[in-house]
């Protein structure tokens, strides 16, 4: 494993901490889990919050020139997420945009599909929501039912997404459809871009226990979408989704520990501001947050050297995901003991149990993983 970075690497690390320090506005501060959760107003600070990162060079660093990003390396969005967590900074608020379908579209997408699309995810002028999961197909997404059926001049859309966070305020949806319901279950999917603003959709939020709706049920019903928005070949969108969910294993791993060092710090100031600072049992298990914290960090260095040497991300990375998702859930458990039964009645508050341990794959999925293609252990 190798810790040290470059000169360059750190005067980059340098300029990134002084420019969150002088512009990060205070009221955002500290924010890590906002977009996902964010009404209107909110998801307004956020919009200009990108855009002012975008004006300054922070947005889509790692794309390419062409597509309108700096060719920045791994190890400098590393840092730059480093930097982010350091400052308090929340995560994007067009990060579906941003980290999935903008790659995706590199990779699948058609010239007039990249022109069109990625210079607005880039500035959050458009704000993008993931319609994958459906009732019956979450693990199993394969099993999805929406039906697309091909048109003179596009495709008819009917059917329900479920989960869709962002859905209430996303301008557009990526979307998978069923286009051929005859052919093998893998083989008659397509990747569709979607205008949440045609008639026919209707967003649902779904309220949660907390109170809080974070994310949506989505319907269509005769909704029509252009076939210049179908992206890669028809009944081939199964590879499509693939590159996309690659993409919110992988990268989203270094994002994701944004969020967990700020929940860390906010933690250690609740405990204080509670009083509980001194109490052993609480500091206890601060300390073995920490830790796990830390040991985060190193699998993610693991995982960043590995990709330096030429490697690619392969499926240990699920150790990261699946590591945090208890570690985030042992974060909220820790608070809701420091807050006591306050946790019961403190509407919108940040220390709602998180759903770590099922987007982006469940735990139970990710153990799979590692049992079957890490470890060679039989199949399930
Ligand atoms: C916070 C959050 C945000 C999300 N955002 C989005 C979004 O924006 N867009 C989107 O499309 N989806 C989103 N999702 C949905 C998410 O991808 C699914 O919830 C997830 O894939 C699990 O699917 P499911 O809920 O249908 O559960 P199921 O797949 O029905 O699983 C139920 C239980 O069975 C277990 N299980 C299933 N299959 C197996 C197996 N083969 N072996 C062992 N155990 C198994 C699971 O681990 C789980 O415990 C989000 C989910 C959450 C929690």
């Amino acid at each position: 494993m190798n810790f040290d970075f470059t000169e360059h690497e750190e005067a980059f690390r340098k300029e990134v901490r002084h420019w969150l320090e002088a512009n990060l506005p205070e009221d955002l501060r500290g924010r890590a889990f906002a977009s996902s959760r964010a009404g209107l107003d909110e998801v307004r600070k956020l919009r200009a919050w990108q855009q002012t990162m975008h004006a300054a060079g922070y947005v889509g660093m790692d794309w390419p020139r062409e597509f309108g990003g700096r060719g920045a390396s791994i190890v400098e969005m590393v840092i730059l997420y480093q930097e982010m967590a350091r400052a308090e900074s929340p995560q994007l608020v067009n990060r579906g945009g941003v980290s999935m379908l903008g790659p995706t579209l590199m990779r699948h997408g058609t010239p007039a599909q990249q022109r069109r699309f990625l210079p607005r995810i880039l500035t959050a002028e458009e704000l993008w929501c993931q319609g994958f999961s459906e009732p019956n197909a979450g693990s199993d997404l394969a099993n999805l039912q929406t039906r697309a059926v091909r048109e003179a001049d596009g495709f008819l859309v009917n059917g329900q997404k479920v989960w869709t966070s962002m859905a209430h305020v996303a301008d557009w949806c990526f979307l998978l459809v069923r286009t051929d319901p005859a052919a093998p279950r893998h083989k008659g999917i397509t990747f569709l871009l979607v205008d949440m603003k045609t008639p026919g959709i209707t967003v649902r939020p779904l309220r949660q226990l907390t109170g809080e709706a974070e994310f949506n049920e989505v319907f269509f019903d005769n909704v029509r979408v252009p076939a210049e928005n179908m992206v890669a070949n028809l009944n081939e969108g199964w590879s499509v989704a693939i590159t996309t969910l690659a993409y919110e294993r992988d990268l989203l791993t270094f994002i994701r520990h944004i969020s967990l060092r700020n929940a860390l710090h906010r933690l250690v100031k609740l405990a204080q501001s509670r009083g509980r600072g001194a109490d052993p049992v609480i500091r206890q298990k601060i300390a073995e947050l920490w830790i796990g914290e830390q040991a985060l960090a190193l699998n993610g260095y693991r995982s960043l050297t590995r990709i330096l040497k030429g490697g690619q991300p392969g499926p240990e990375g699920s150790t990261s995901k699946l590591f945090w998702s208890r570690l985030d859930q042992e974060l909220a458990q820790v608070a809701t003991e420091v807050i006591g039964p306050y946790s019961q009645v403190a509407h919108g508050s940040p220390w709602a149990p998180e759903a770590s341990g099922i987007r982006a794959g469940t735990s139970e999925i990710l153990r799979n993983i590692l049992a079957e293609r890490v470890l060679g252990l039989p199949k399930d």
